[in-house]
């Protein structure tokens, strides 16, 4: 018997999870060598988990406001309460230089007449960032490595929704490039999309507060949102956006507006309250028509409310 605990013993050890059984009271009966090595290395100085309660160390963890072992305590509870089966718990568990995920596992076990629970962690690191990964390549436009449209809508709603809360004024500003079919015909598109890297690093240099973003809106149109600015304060950043832009000097000479490349602008800034989001894409579009009737290169902005 004693060989074969021994035996059993070497087997979970040998496994990358971290293992813990529990009796029906929440007491760790059994921990294997990975639990105790990634115990130690998150700066346990336990060195022996059995008689420990796992539940209790939970719960008051929960106590000091850490929502994981809240969630946790809750899982274990529901199945050794035979209220479920079984309980999968995903969540982050960052070390100082690496990201970690683990995914947790109670299942009940039944043994000479007595309820046990495993519980068991393994790590799924790899997973979550490849899912990181493709979730940001799926935010970001392939030729300028800006955000695209579809994060845009994403990050429109929910900047709106907060500054609808929070009261704060938010500022929706379209870009598009003058003449840039132009500069296509006249430099071949390969610059052209040169240029639209180029361009599009300027205009993300004027958004880098969490609240902001520049996005490819299309083609040779950007959207660039500001949040909790004056009026006048995102007409000052557009009018130097509009002077950077001019300053790098890339040539565009068949343009009728300046033989550089030239951008306009049409801006529109409210307070979301009793607006529709949609409206402000609308009147920044009409602002941005207005811009290029008045002959380009320039700002058109609007102060809503
Ligand atoms: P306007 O001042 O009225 O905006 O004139 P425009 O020439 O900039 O506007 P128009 O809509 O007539 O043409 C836009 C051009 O942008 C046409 C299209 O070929 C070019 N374009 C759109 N996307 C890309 C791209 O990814 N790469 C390149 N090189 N060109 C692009
Ligand atoms: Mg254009
Ligand atoms: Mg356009």
């Amino acid at each position: 018997m004693t060989k074969s605990y021994d035996f059993f013993k070497l087997v979970l050890d040998s496994l990358p999870n971290q293992i813990v059984v529990i009796d029906s009271l929440g007491e760790i009966v059994f921990s294997n060598k990975v639990w105790d090595d990634v115990a130690k290395e998150n700066g346990s100085e336990l060195l022996e988990w059995r008689g420990i309660n796992y539940l209790s160390v939970c719960e008051n963890a929960a106590l000091t406001g850490d929502e994981i072992s809240a969630e946790v305590s809750v899982g274990i509870q529901a199945v050794m309460n035979g209220k479920q089966p079984s309980f999968y718990y995903e969540y982050p568990c960052h070390g100082i230089n690496e990201k970690r995920w683990f995914m947790m596992r109670v299942v009940a076990m039944h043994y000479q007449a007595n309820d046990y629970f495993l519980i068991t962690h393994h790590n799924i690191t790899e997973r979550k960032l490849s899912e990181e990964a493709a979730r940001d390549l799926s935010r970001i436009d392939a030729l300028t490595s800006i955000a695209n449209r579809r994060y845009f809508n994403t990050f429109f709603k929910a900047e709106w929704r907060r500054c609808l809360r929070s009261k704060l004024r938010f500022t929706l500003a379209m870009v598009d490039i003058d003449h840039f079919k132009l500069l296509n015909d006249t430099y071949g598109h390969q610059k052209g999309d040169e240029v639209l890297i180029q361009f599009a690093a300027v205009l993300n240099d004027f958004c880098r507060r969490p609240g902001d973003l520049c996005a490819r809106y299309g083609g040779e149109e950007f959207a660039l949102i500001w949040t909790d600015i004056d009026h006048e304060e995102a007409v000052t950043l557009a009018e130097e956006l509009l002077t950077q832009v001019e300053s790098l000097e890339i040539a565009n000479e068949h343009s009728p507006t300046k033989p550089i490349l030239t951008t306009s602008i049409g801006l529109v800034s409210v307070y979301p309250q009793g607006m529709n989001e949609l409206e402000i894409l609308a009147e920044a579009d009409e602002l941005l028509y207005e811009a290029k009737q008045q002959g380009r290169n320039r700002l058109v902005a609007n102060k809503l409310t």
